[in-house]
């Protein structure tokens, strides 16, 4: 018998009939001889409604009572859910997160997972129950409070947990039937992927494609557990997330993100010390920076552009402001007019001119680069935010993916 955990998003169990659905699936699996652990969103937009009503009673909310308020979300699901399935005259039984033994850090709002016991869970199943745990959530054990993971984060939740139960699947069902070669609904050729390497998958998500959160990529990867990420409204395969994929992709997508803003620090004095000046205070404030780019010195000083994401611009560019003054620069640009472009695929580490290939696509297309990183598997621009669309869908036509490499196909 199989061990499966599937995970549904809040589409996925938005009303009643959505939960009727999914139990219906759910008590499918487990009527195909697998043991099954479910693990649930908030339904629909519950989230961002209790968010919203926190900030009409208060204008500051604390985080811990943040996510006293935010796990309920998950607990209305589940027991929900539980009673659907019952319906079937199946048995089944839901859990918090702190009930299914999910322990965490103390970071109210944004707390990561550092242990599952699970005993809950596996005596649950050992019982013959399905066992159905609220997603984003976990406890503290030293303090005993109550944590969430962050937006999004019962992926993450699904996925620790299958890899703590050793389980043969996580299967992520969601309003989308799987990942696509781009975002499906900026370009009207993207395929749907059958499979996708982890290593590909962190890169993809990491730089945009919104489907599986890159934490939760992360966990598969670490544990090797193969993610299917599937359509909850129908049957049909989706795509599967894992180690090693039959063929290997020189591009297996195009990704974007519009969500980062560019900070330039201008005639900064060319010398050691300046670049710590600038990034310890940005880390110490929990900026996220992303790409970071240094000019050539020109008698003496250079620029030094950065992206973050545009919710942490205000604090970024004060940050900013405050450095280059004590240092000396010239001064502080900020720009969120931008967009992230990048190509995703294991086999670029072995294929020759993939960058050149890239840079003469966007070039044919007037698109202008501002910057360029790349990891082993991806390259990423910089462009303009308003000439997004064309960058992304001038470089899927190009390259057509995904565009396995010449060895395995
Ligand atoms: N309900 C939470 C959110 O909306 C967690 C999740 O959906 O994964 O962010
Ligand atoms: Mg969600």
């Amino acid at each position: 018998m199989a061990l499966v955990v599937q995970k549904f998003g809040g589409t996925s169990v938005a009303d009643a009939d959505r939960i009727r659905n999914v139990a219906r699936r759910v008590v499918e699996t487990r009527r195909a001889g697998n043991d099954v652990v479910v693990v649930v969103s908030a339904m629909g937009k519950t989230t961002d409604e209790l968010i919203r009503l926190a900030d009409q009673v208060s204008s500051t909310p604390y985080l811990r009572e943040m996510d006293m308020l935010l796990t309920a979300g998950e607990r209305i699901s589940m027991a929900l859910l539980a009673m659907a399935i019952q319906d079937h005259g199946l048995d089944a039984m839901s859990l918090t997160g702190s009930q299914a033994g999910i322990l965490t850090t103390n970071a109210h709002g944004s707390a990561k997972i550092t242990e599952i016991r699970g005993d809950r869970v596996r005596a649950g199943l050992d019982e013959g129950r399905i066992v159905i745990v609220a997603g984003f959530q976990g406890v503290d054990p030293d303090s005993k409070e109550i944590t969430t993971l962050g937006r999004g984060g019962s992926d993450a939740t699904a996925v620790a947990l299958a890899a703590a139960l050793s389980a043969d699947a996580c299967e992520i069902f969601t309003d989308v039937d799987g990942v696509y070669t781009a975002d499906p609904r900026m370009v009207a050729s993207a395929r749907k992927l059958e499979e996708v390497s982890f290593e590909e998958m962190l890169e993809l998500a990491s730089s945009g494609a919104g489907v599986l959160m890159a934490r939760s990529v992360e966990f598969g990867r670490r544990y090797n557990v193969p993610i299917h990420v599937r359509s909850s409204f129908h049957d049909g395969p989706g795509t599967w997330v894992k180690e090693k994929t039959m063929e290997e992709a020189v591009i297996r997508g195009v990704a974007h993100d519009a969500s980062e803003a560019k900070v330039t620090v201008h005639g900064v004095p060319d010398k050691p010390g300046v670049a710590v000046a600038l990034f310890e205070p940005l880390a110490s404030e929990g900026v996220l920076v992303d790409m970071i780019v240094q000019n050539v010195s020109n008698a003496g000083t250079t620029d030094i552009s950065f992206t973050v994401p545009v919710e942490q611009l205000d604090a970024a560019r004060t940050i900013a402001q405050t450095v280059a003054e004590s240092v000396g620069a010239a001064g502080v640009d900020v720009d969120e007019n931008i967009a992230k472009v990048s190509l995703v695929g294991a086999g670029m580490k072995s294929e020759t001119g993939v960058a050149a290939r890239m840079f003469r696509i966007l070039s044919d297309h007037g698109i202008n680069i501002e910057m360029i990183s790349t990891s082993p598997v991806r390259i990423s621009c910089v462009v303009r935010g308003d000439q997004v669309t064309e960058a992304v869908t001038s470089l899927h036509d190009g390259f057509d993916p995904p565009r396995m490499s010449a060895v395995n196909s």
